[in-house]
């Protein structure tokens, strides 16, 4: 069977294409197939250059355990086996997924534009959040490209705080189940303004691949068994593998780059796979390996030339690490919410300062529907002495809304890297003053939308998860891009200000992280990056 056909690729995870380490030369080699480096394999293909797309993981199985809550959310079955160390020197295991198409596999594809305002300066109780060093006009063709590629369902015009919009979605808005519809209406009664949430997934429409979408609970914080989450695999990774250009190797983790005398080239990415080690060459290299693998990578890459890291005399390297001060709230209401795909809501009334008084803090949006073995899995503490039918019960009551507040780019949060190569990750909470003050307004709204008449509790009882240290799903800033060498890791077109062919396309680049969703902007980042790279390669 050819390493091409499809089949081939489901069923055998392996390397595709066939990969001589010792004789083969790229253009680009590509570290990372998500959001980032997927995204930019699939913008940079049809320019016929030779591709080389390294990653750390295999392709994710197709199997039922993708649907199953206690495989997922228990056993942690999709989760690497990695461990990272706090600030203490404390063990976590963070929630990283290492497949192709990352941590996409597992996203909930609320695909969101940062907002105007995120692009410039943003005064916090805790700090300021600093300004990009390009503006969201500057970004606006590039949302609208990846808004088209991921095929993202929504509605430009109906939330307030978004900026302009070139191009309305590829996709009508994903409609609103009746409870939530019931929902959005009170809100709006109140005086809100709710509006439909940007969904990547591939539902039956006219010219749709053979995927389709069945709008069932199991798409945030679950793989998609039959493909129809617009993930980075399925819509970046796989439609260019039958490029004879395009190589995919799996199961190759990179561990080191290396340079010339000079220390401005890369001259060789050195990847651990299996039990033996192999290295590669191209006249360019992208790291797109997340935010913590990418600064662990450089980091890891010190030489005589760059004794602190590569990329790092600015020591900027690892630090600036943000992922959005988080919580997940379930509202119990007496009635049941027999709601089955419940993201479908979103509101950004309190995403900017308002005149009535309150500063900018954050977005609320709704969530994948509860269910009673992600609650245990999710709180194994809180739900250990609670018996299986009482969360059952609870999921089956509740309505799910996801907080979300800017965290500020800190230079103590930081990864490092230590001798034996393993990530440390020191972090210290901001911006907890506006994340509670987010979460006393969505009470507030809750009491506004006849939530308390129905709840089980004679008060209101909500269930609140923040997010812990290792939820480290919306990692991002810890390369930075900029202007100024001394406090930033990449100049605007994302390449290293100290080499002359390195790159980094993945959401390390953030200079701060503003309050929605994070993966439009690093698809989007990857479409700017390709175009800058298709015009260098000519
Ligand atoms: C459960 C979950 C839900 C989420 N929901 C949403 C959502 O609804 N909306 C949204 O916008 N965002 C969401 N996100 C976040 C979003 O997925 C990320 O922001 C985005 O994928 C980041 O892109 P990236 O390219 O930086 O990293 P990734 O997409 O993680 O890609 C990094 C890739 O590099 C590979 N890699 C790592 N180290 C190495 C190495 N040394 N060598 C080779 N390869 C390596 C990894 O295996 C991976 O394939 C969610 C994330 C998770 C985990």
């Amino acid at each position: 069977m050819s390493p091409h056909h499809p089949c081939w690729v489901m069923c055998q995870p392996g390397q595709l294409g066939s990969v001589d380490a010792m004789t083969d030369r790229y253009d680009v080699i590509i570290v990372g197939t998500g959001a980032g480096g997927g995204t930019l394999a699939h913008a940079l293909a049809p320019t016929g250059k030779k591709i080389l797309l390294l990653e750390r993981g295999s392709f994710l199985p197709r199997e039922m355990a993708n649907w199953d809550p206690g495989a997922v959310f228990v056993d942690g079955r999709y989760m690497s086996a990695d461990i990272w160390y706090d600030a203490d020197g404390k063990p976590f295991q963070p929630q990283v997924h290492y497949y192709v198409g990352g941590a996409t596999k597992m996203y909930g594809a609320a695909l969101y534009r940062l907002r105007p305002a995120d692009f410039g300066e943003i005064k916090f109780a805790d700090g300021i959040s600093p300004a990009w060093p390009l503006s969201y006009d500057d970004f606006e063709p590039f949302y609208a490209r990846a808004e088209w590629l991921y095929q993202v369902h929504g509605k430009h015009g109906e939330d307030p705080t978004e900026g302009t919009w070139s191009k309305q979605y590829p996709w009508p808005a994903v409609s609103h189940e009746p409870r939530v519809q019931q929902i959005s209406d009170d809100l709006a009664a109140a005086g809100y303004h709710p509006f439909h949430a940007p969904c990547g997934i591939l539902l039956n429409e006219a010219d749709r691949p053979a995927s389709t979408c069945i709008r069932c609970a199991w798409c945030d914080g679950y793989p998609c068994l039959v493909h129809a989450k617009a993930d980075a695999e399925t819509i970046a990774v796989r439609p260019v593998l039958d490029r004879p250009n395009v190589t995919l190797l799996v199961n190759a983790e990179v561990i080191q780059l290396k340079t010339d005398r000079s220390g401005r080239t890369v001259t060789e990415v050195l990847l651990r796979r299996g039990s033996g080690y192999e290295t590669y060459s191209a006249d360019i290299v992208v790291l797109a390996a997340g935010a913590a693998n990418t600064a662990r990578i450089l980091l890891g890459s010190a030489s005589d030339q760059h004794p602190t890291g590569l990329a790092n005399g600015s020591d900027q390297v690892g630090r600036n690490y943000m992922f959005h001060n988080s919580k997940a709230v379930a509202a119990l209401a007496k009635e049941p919410n027999e709601t089955v795909y419940q993201k479908t809501l979103a509101l950004n009334d309190f995403y900017l300062a308002s005149d009535s008084g309150h500063g900018p803090l954050g977005n609320i949006q709704m969530l994948g529907k509860s269910n009673a073995m992600a609650m245990k899995g999710e709180e194994p503490k809180l739900t250990r002495l609670a018996p299986h039918w009482s969360l059952e019960e609870a999921a089956r009551h509740s309505v799910d809304f996801w907080l979300t507040t800017e965290d500020l780019p800190r230079p103590d949060n930081r990864v490092t890297v230590d001798g034996d190569g393993r990530i440390h990750l020191s972090y210290t909470w901001t911006n907890q003053s506006e994340a509670t003050a987010l979460y006393g307004e969505l009470k507030t709204i809750l009491n506004k939308t006849g939530m308390p008449a129905h709840h089980v509790l004679d008060k209101n009882f909500y269930m609140d998860m923040s997010i812990p240290i290792a939820g480290v799903a919306h990692q991002a800033g810890s390369c930075r891009f900029g202007t100024d060498p001394a406090s930033s890791v990449l100049d605007t077109d994302c390449k290293a200000h100290e080499l002359d062919n390195l790159y980094v396309a993945d959401s390390s680049f953030f200079p701060s992280i503003g309050a929605v969703n994070p993966g439009l902007t690093v698809m989007a980042n990857a479409l700017r990056v390709g175009d800058h790279l298709a015009k260098r390669l000519g």
